[in-house]
């Protein structure tokens, strides 16, 4: 679980992931920052304690934070959400948000797992804009292909898009919501959401292994090895994040976690 109380110990050295796509988070939760050559787009704010560090990354890679023109969210947990606030009074900039979370951010519904982290969400928001599945986002050189994946949460959305490094361009992806916290079959009754959820997070990742991804990074380190391949490209290997397998090896992992929380939920109830 996160340590709050000291957030700094999250501290992870910022770095290009690859082209234009950077890495501006922290152990806690990825943070990734898109140059589009006409203002950034932040995917993900992280946690309001984390937001300073978070800030301080994307000024050491030589951004200016201020130039901020969007902030588009994975989904509305306070772990990547709680920063918004504060950073759109600052920047002006736009948000997104998928449109079935759009209670959680404006503390209509007590869902953004703040009670589960012994906090309280105080940061509410409504967003500029409410993303549906097939929508795009368009700044500057980047169009960003926003994907409905619900499952984790009701509106958690899946992000592709093309990362350019001079004559070269890959495809990257994130799976916006992969863990089983909000997906056990208690957590959905107590909340009053929907147990077809469960079902959903398959469908979801079903439909994205339809997506070409060679550059597969996710909204939270330990399921990508970011500090891994972080120091990697520290070290000089540029392309550590460039591997046209690990998007589907991603899903598949996902894919036996939930069914092996499904398997034992079953098992339990038959009891
Ligand atoms: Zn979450």
């Amino acid at each position: 679980m996160a340590k709050l109380d000291t957030p700094w110990k999250g501290y992870i050295p910022p770095f290009r992931v690859w082209g234009n796509l950077y890495f501006v988070g922290t152990s806690f939760v990825s943070n990734h920052l898109i140059d589009t050559g006409d203002g950034l787009i932040l995917m993900d704010s992280g946690y309001a304690e984390t937001l300073y560090l978070v800030m301080d990354n994307i000024h050491r890679l030589g951004f200016d934070v201020h130039d901020i023109k969007y902030i588009v969210h994975s989904h509305g947990h306070i772990d990547h959400i709680a920063g918004t606030k504060a950073l759109v009074e600052l920047t002006g900039a736009k948000t997104f948000l998928g449109r079935g979370d759009l209670d959680y951010v404006t503390g209509t519904r007590d869902l953004t797992w703040a009670r589960e982290l012994d906090m309280s969400f105080t940061q509410t928001f409504v967003p500029d804009v409410l993303l549906d599945d097939g929508d795009e986002i368009r700044l500057g050189n980047t169009c960003i292909k926003c994907i409905h994946t619900p499952g984790h949460t009701e509106g958690t959305m899946s992000f592709v898009f093309d990362v350019t490094d001079g004559s070269r361009t890959l495809t990257a992806g994130t799976f916006g919501g992969v863990g089983m916290n909000s997906l056990k079959r208690e957590f959905l009754l107590r909340y009053d959401l929907p147990l077809s959820l469960q079902q959903d997070f398959i469908r979801a990742i079903e439909r994205l292994r339809a997506e070409h991804v060679d550059i597969c990074f996710g909204n939270h380190p330990e399921t990508v090895d970011t500090e891994g391949k972080g120091a990697r490209i520290l070290a000089g290997e540029t392309d550590a994040f460039v591997d046209a397998t690990a998007w589907s090896a991603f899903l598949d992992r996902r894919e036996e976690v939930i069914n092996r929380l499904i398997s034992k939920e079953q098992a339990e109830n038959n009891n």
